[in-house]
């Protein structure tokens, strides 16, 4: 295996500063080439930086693994991994059914042989790193238009993943924008397909309170689950295979049932997702005024309908639980972000830094003239999209929230984009990822209710209908203006598609355009005259990509004359490192909330009404205070949950909670209401993140449920 580590970059890195100015005390998301400058034991951390992530050796980084978009770690030789209850929760949806119900009454398997396949699960770990910055940028041309830049770059970026994992046979490699515009890294990871669930609490304890408590503290969710990764018989990665043996990590993390208290420091390791920190105030504009609450309108109506279809059949609950559950999460969040960005004055702050900002390039007009328009330029794409962003938001959830279009859609789009070479597809159609994107649409269309889609049609056209400029897209408007009632053309449309029909998708999937074109179903030939207006707004998304990544580039490079202090580029899915410590906040004046939560609190808030319903066995362990030898020694009783003031957004999820010797002493799993403006601004005041406290997940194993094997295997 190639081992990679370029540190030059890094340092390249370091000199530039971010648009969103100076870090406040303990922001950052490190990427781990930062581990030997940031001070670590300053920040409370034992370990040195090559303890932590060794290139050549083995390290903490070895014990931490990516689960789809979620973190986990692995706690065992055998390759067990402990993530939250909510990143394996499609896993546990997929494995029920209204007769057996994995989701109400929790799943454990009693010995290896009852683990549970996880479907289009993937697990990685991170090898190394390489700086490509130069080879990805020097396909850009000036003479370019920006759609042939975005495309180039992508194209570039595609090459030398496929050059490095053709080197490195079985490995999977990801070139990560870091800078927008600006620098670039290869990944590469130890990619293992064969992931199986092994523990899940029932839902009333992984997702303890529901929405109502989610974002918020204090919390009493004991959101983790277990998984195992599998590979093939001689180590190497296999997809599922009965005979398949544990995946054997060079590293797994030493599980600390002593636990933590307040005012200790910790530290996570993680895939944060996607953070927005280093855009302008006019983005901040856009996310305020258009894209927010158009999330908030478009998910709080799709999770009612959801909602109202599930409350009278058990199995059509069980349909809709990933995809409810995961817009709720975006939902709220969506709504605390746009009470976050108001109350921290996001926009007028970003306004004053870009107005000093623009007066320095003024006043230096011989040697900085061409930069004179880069916020502008930046502020122009982003009106732009304010102005279009009603209809284009509303097309983009017109192909994913009724269903058998987002199915029509994959269907014309794969056979569209595998007829191009490799690397001109769309990724999600390139050979390599082609086939988890076919059994992510066949698990997809398992869970298809029509009714639901109807309602979902209906409520789309509705929408659209009201957007005049919805008159531009032909077939749309023609369906419209067709004098036939909305409720009707949706009733019609879902009545006679066959695309809930796993075989015929199946078949539709082998079928070129041509043929496709040929096929006799309505939501496919509504999607077939449809695709090119999609298309066109796919093709216009690029070429803003293109401007924003030039203009973006060349803002680094002038806020990098402007100011002197620590820059960071914005989360993408890459590995970070987060600091902080165990600590209470003060959302508001007057009141501050403490950073422990215990079983008695459990107990208060139970009402045995959903979401707040905590299962017998847990209760009578309660009342009997059968704590076995996981109270924690202060408080006298098993700590649910806790609060640090880390940096972390979604991709977090998951991550282990690590004390300052590098032990496992929780699971991230979310943040509070005032944090969820973290992917715009960090602070200390109010920035906090939630784990679960390692004791209760081992009481809730052993102590409630008795599959003390498990924590054996965690504690040896
Ligand atoms: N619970 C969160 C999520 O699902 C994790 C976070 O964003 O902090 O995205």
């Amino acid at each position: 295996m190639r081992m990679v580590k370029t540190m030059a970059m890094w340092l390249v890195l370091l000199l530039i500063v971010s648009i969103s100015g100076p870090l406040s005390a303990d922001e950052g998301m490190f990427p781990i080439s930062e581990l030997g400058k940031i001070g670590l034991a300053k920040r409370g951390i034992e370990l040195k930086p090559e303890e932590i992530f060794n290139a050549d050796g083995t390290s903490l980084v070895d014990g931490i693994c990516r689960v789809n978009g979620c973190t986990g770690s692995f706690v065992s030789a055998d390759g067990l991994i402990i993530t939250n209850h909510h990143c394996a929760f499609d896993a546990i949806q997929k494995g029920s059914t209204a007769q057996r119900d994995l989701l109400t009454d929790g799943f454990i398997a009693a010995k290896r042989g009852d683990e549970i396949r996880a479907p289009n699960y993937t697990v990685r770990i991170t090898e190394s790193y390489t700086d490509v910055s130069s080879e990805v940028l020097s396909v850009a041309k000036p003479e370019m238009t920006f759609l042939e830049r975005t495309k180039a770059l992508d194209r570039r970026r595609k090459e030398l993943e496929l050059a490095a994992e053709k080197d490195n046979p079985g490995m999977r490699a990801e070139v990560a924008e870091m800078f927008v515009g600006k620098t670039y890294v290869l990944f590469l990871y130890t990619y293992l397909k064969d992931v199986r669930l092994v523990f899940a609490p029932p839902v009333s304890i992984g997702a303890f309170g529901g929405e109502l408590d989610n974002w918020e503290w204090p919390r009493h969710t004991g959101d983790f689950s277990l998984m195992r990764a599998y590979t093939a018989p001689d180590g190497k990665s296999a997809e599922y295979a009965p005979e398949n043996i544990p995946y054997r990590p060079k590293r797994f993390l030493k599980v600390q049932s002593a636990g933590i208290d307040e005012g200790d420091t910790v530290f996570l390791l993680g895939y944060p997702g996607r953070t927005v920190r280093n855009r302008t105030a006019s983005f901040v504009r856009y996310e305020q005024n258009v894209r927010l609450p158009t999330i908030v309108e478009l998910y709080s109506w799709q999770i009612q309908e959801m909602e109202r279809a599930g409350a009278k059949d058990r199995s059509v609950a069980i349909k809709h639980a990933t995809r409810s559950k995961s817009l709720a999460n975006v939902e709220k969040r969506s709504r605390g972000q746009l009470i976050g960005l108001k109350k921290a004055d996001t926009e007028v702050q970003r306004l004053a830094r870009e107005a000093d900002l623009q007066a320095f390039i003024n006043s230096r007009s011989a040697e900085l003239g061409k930069y004179k328009d880069v916020l502008p330029s930046i502020g122009a794409v982003y009106e732009e999209m304010t102005i279009r962003g009603p209809l284009e938001l509303h097309l983009r959830e017109l192909r994913t929230a009724p269903r058998l279009l987002s199915f029509a859609f994959t269907l014309v789009d794969a056979a569209t984009e595998r007829a191009k070479p490799d690397v001109e597809r769309e990724a999600p159609y390139m050979d390599r990822n082609l086939s988890q994107t076919t059994q992510q649409l066949l698990l997809d269309v398992g869970d298809w209710h029509g009714p639901t889609d109807q309602r979902m049609l209906s409520g789309m056209l509705q929408r659209l209908k009201r957007i005049p400029e919805h008159e531009e897209i032909e077939p749309l408007s023609r369906v419209i203006k067709s004098g036939d009632s909305i409720d009707g053309i949706a009733a019609t449309l879902v009545s006679k598609s066959r695309l809930g029909d796993p075989a015929f998708v199946q078949e539709c999937l082998k079928r070129s355009i041509t043929e496709l074109k040929a096929t006799d179903d309505p939501a496919l030939q509504w999607m077939i005259d449809l695709y090119p207006h999609f298309l066109k707004l796919r093709e216009k998304e690029k070429e803003r990509e293109g401007k924003l990544n030039q203009l973006y580039g060349d803002l680094i490079e002038v806020q990098q004359l402007r100011e002197s202090s620590g820059f960071l580029p914005d989360a993408n899915g890459t590995l970070r490192l987060t600091v902080g410590k165990v600590e209470a906040y003060s959302p508001v004046d007057a009141i501050v909330k403490t950073p422990i939560t215990t079983v008695d609190g459990l107990l208060e808030k139970t009402t045995g009404v959903d979401p707040f319903i905590t299962p017998t066995p847990v209760l009578k362990a309660i009342q009997e205070k059968r704590y076995g030898p996981f109270a924690h020694p202060r408080l006298g009783k098993v700590p649910v949950a806790f609060l640090y003031s880390t940096d972390t957004t979604g991709g977090n999820s998951g991550s282990p909670v690590i004390n300052a010797r590098g032990e496992l002493i929780g699971v991230n799993f979310d943040r509070t209401f005032e944090a969820t403006i973290n992917d715009f601004a960090w602070d200390r005041r109010y920035s906090r993140s939630i784990g679960v406290d390692i004791r209760f997940v081992l009481w809730i194993i052993s102590e409630v449920y008795g599959a003390k094997s498990l924590t054996e295997e965690m504690l040896r």
